[in-house]
């Protein structure tokens, strides 16, 4: 009895989903449905999926990934996609408990994997630092996972997949040359950066540059810093003679603007972990890196 229930409920509710949700096999003219967690994994899951896959992205421009709340409307876009794309490294944490309370059955790519993880000094995240993208390098490792992923479930459109890799592969490599090219204006007694949290340690570490602080003093967005904790990081920005804080979406600008304003440098704007909507300064992964990177000579050179 409770199976022809359920049974029923699953046929009235199936026509209803394709015909207004735009998510059945008809809508999507049986295109393979793939989820992007963030507008940034979500960009390059596109460049390398084209138009042979129908995209959900999860988080709308402009949210911070660390502190996401679910939305009703997310547990349907995850139980419908065959391929769940996330960055992983520990950035999602809604992710875990929201597929097991949908049932998803999709398949979960964290397209970070395979990168070496920097540790967070400080920080108890098991996982390492989760802001992989700040690194074109890494980037390239994430358009690998996805060209595999959508081969691997989409056999058909796998040398659409392979070759549409390539040529995205080749952007990002042009786009290391250029930051490169970049920062060689930048003394190299001014590569030090200060953020609002730890979301350079990759950029860091690859164009030889030192991340000496955080505002929150974590890798997080979600913890906020103590008045003994502010006063040890305006020190250090005196005595290091860092020139400019950076501060994201992640942190509110009011606490950025104070110290830099107690310490006289620069209080300077970055893009974290969103994309701009189209139009906007970041609405592509390239577009978002070379905004950064611009901000960042402009400041320290
Ligand atoms: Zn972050």
């Amino acid at each position: 009895m409770f199976r022809k229930t359920i049974l029923v409920l699953v046929l009235l509710l199936v026509p209803s989903v394709s015909s207004c949700g735009g998510r059945g096999p008809t809508a999507t003219g049986g295109k393979l449905r793939v989820l992007a967690t963030t507008s940034i994994v979500g960009d390059v899951v596109s460049q390398v999926g084209g138009d042979t896959i129908a995209l959900t992205i999860l988080m709308p421009v402009g949210t911070d990934p660390h502190d996401f709340q679910p939305r009703p409307q997310d547990a349907a876009a995850l139980a419908d996609a065959r391929i769940i794309f996330s960055n992983g490294a520990g950035l999602e944490g809604f992710l875990q408990p929201l597929l097991e309370s949908t049932g998803a059955t999709g398949k979960l790519v964290e397209v970070s994997a395979g990168i070496t993880l920097l540790a967070l000094p400080g920080s108890d995240q098991a996982t390492g630092d989760p802001h992989t993208w700040m690194d074109p390098n890494n980037v390239i490792t994430w358009t690998q996972n996805i060209a595999a992923a959508l081969s691997a479930a989409d056999p058909a459109h796998a040398a659409d997949y392979q070759a549409n890799a390539v040529v995205y592969i080749a952007s990002l490599r042009d786009l290391d040359t250029w930051i490169r090219s970049e920062v060689a204006q930048i003394p190299p007694q001014n590569r030090l950066l200060v953020a609002d949290h730890a979301v350079l340690g990759y950029f860091a570490a690859q164009y030889g540059f030192t991340q000496e602080g955080t505002i929150t003093g974590s890798f997080s967005s979600e913890a906020a810093p103590s008045a003994r904790e502010l006063a040890a990081l305006e020190d250090k920005i005196r005595q290091s003679g860092v020139r400019a804080v950076f501060v994201s979406e992640a942190v509110n600008q009011t606490l950025a603007d104070q110290i830099a304003a107690d310490t006289g440098i620069k209080s300077v704007w970055i893009y974290h972990a969103t994309l701009t909507a189209s139009g906007g300064p970041a609405a592509s992964y390239l577009e978002f890196m070379r905004y950064n990177v611009k901000a960042i000579v402009e400041a320290l050179r």
